[in-house]
């Protein structure tokens, strides 16, 4: 059976109304028979059973056996965490989403837990970063917004010589696309807040084990520490898987377009899509990759922060905001959104240049959002030729 059919057919009936779509049990507690007697709920932050639907989907989604959802998917990275002790460290990305780079250093390392950077493509960086009290390894395949790949089977097979756990953050492949858990990885880890929800209308985090006991921790913390999702997000994240591959393969194919387009368009210098030949770790993508994904990241020749800008401002189908993964595109100016905190010469070492521009291709037609690039293209570089003359002497 194909992934798709499988999915659909995971998303239960329910027995007791036939109801084709998931009940919302928008409930706190549970009348209980007698003391500790119940229908397998008690109270809503330890187990909800829309929730629970959503879980076990999930599990299976993923190849996995255990699935817990959180709030937001910092919330999810976070109760991962909580799976280590004060001394232990992690070997993770550098290439990091920098809200997981926050709650590494500004929150666990004064709990002392400490994170070692590595460019998780260089299979010999992670072995040299590894110590004795590595615990953990944390990578992002693909990452943002260079769309960096790392090889997961062989950093799986590091993890195992090592004895240590590998957590691989999906987000931006999607189990439509990825599977970390079938190439060895221990942990996946979402934000459903993306590709999973779908339409930019949920902030939601999800942690697939593959291992029970694993899973079982996890669990522990989502109960013990309390940041689980709602009922009624539960149900919107269902609802998102309902088309996750059909909206998938429409992002993919769009995204591929786009990027061919901005390889051979003469303002534009480099552009990073893992579909593309020339990406570095197109081989790696193509390996553990159904396809590529609906990111694409680009860099102007005229490479200044004031051609993205006037890109960025100038699109009137790509949105200008942070996030991803939904149906509408959105368009984002790295050095000035997302990566601003980031001293510039390292910002500039991690590929994220001046101009530096990413899209997140939507479902719109491919054609209005090429028509859409190109007048915004001509837009920021006939403001930017103005600018250059009007300051002339
Ligand atoms: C957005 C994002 C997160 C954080 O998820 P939230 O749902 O915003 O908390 C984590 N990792 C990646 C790769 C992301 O893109």
């Amino acid at each position: 059976m194909q992934a798709t059919t499988q999915l659909l057919h995971s998303i239960p009936v329910d027995a007791q109304t036939g109801a084709i779509a998931v009940p919302i049990y928008q409930t706190s507690t549970f009348v209980q028979e007698a003391p500790g007697v119940n229908k397998g709920y008690d109270y809503s932050r330890t187990n909800n059973p829309t929730r629970q639907e959503l879980e076990k989907i999930v599990a299976k989604l993923e190849g996995g056996t255990v699935a817990a959802a959180f709030a937001s998917g910092l919330a999810a990275i976070d109760a991962v965490i909580k799976l280590l002790e004060s001394g232990d460290e992690i070997v993770a990305v550098d290439d990091i989403y920098g809200g997981a780079y926050r709650l590494f250093e500004k929150v666990y390392k004064k709990f002392g837990i400490n994170v070692t950077y590595v460019d998780t493509t260089d299979l010999g960086a992670i072995n040299r970063a590894i110590t004795a009290k590595t615990r953990l390894i944390w990578i992002e395949s693909p990452t943002n917004p260079t769309l960096k790949v790392s090889d997961i089977q062989a950093i799986a097979a590091i993890a195992d010589r090592y004895k240590i756990l590998l957590a691989v953050d999906n987000t931006f492949a999607s189990p439509a696309l990825q599977q970390p858990l079938l190439h060895g990885a221990d942990i996946v880890v979402h934000s459903a807040t993306k590709y999973i929800g779908g339409h930019s209308d949920v902030i939601a985090g999800l942690v697939i084990t593959k291992n029970e006991d694993l899973g079982r921790q996890v669990k522990f913390y989502q109960n013990a520490c309390g940041a689980v999702l709602g009922p009624f997000d539960s149900f919107l994240l269902i609802r998102g898987l309902e088309t996750l591959h059909l909206r998938i393969g429409q992002h993919c194919r769009n995204a591929a377009i786009i990027a061919q387009y901005l390889q051979h368009h003469p303002l534009v210098d480099k552009v990073y899509y893992p579909g593309l030949a020339s990406h570095p770790n197109h081989a790696v993508a193509c390996k553990q990759q159904k396809d590529f994904g609906g990111v694409v990241s680009f860099s102007l020749k005229n490479d200044t922060e004031a051609a993205a800008i006037g890109l960025v401002t100038n699109t009137a189908l790509f949105h200008l905001a942070e996030s991803l993964g939904g149906v509408k595109s959105l368009v984002s100016h790295p050095a000035s959104m997302t990566h601003k905190s980031i001293e510039t010469e390292k910002r500039k070492a991690a590929g994220v240049a001046d101009s530096l521009v990413r899209l997140s291709v939507g479902l719109e037609d491919v054609q209005d959002l090429i028509n859409d690039l190109e007048t915004a293209l001509a837009i920021s570089t006939a403001l930017n030729k103005e600018e250059k003359s009007l300051s002339k002497p």
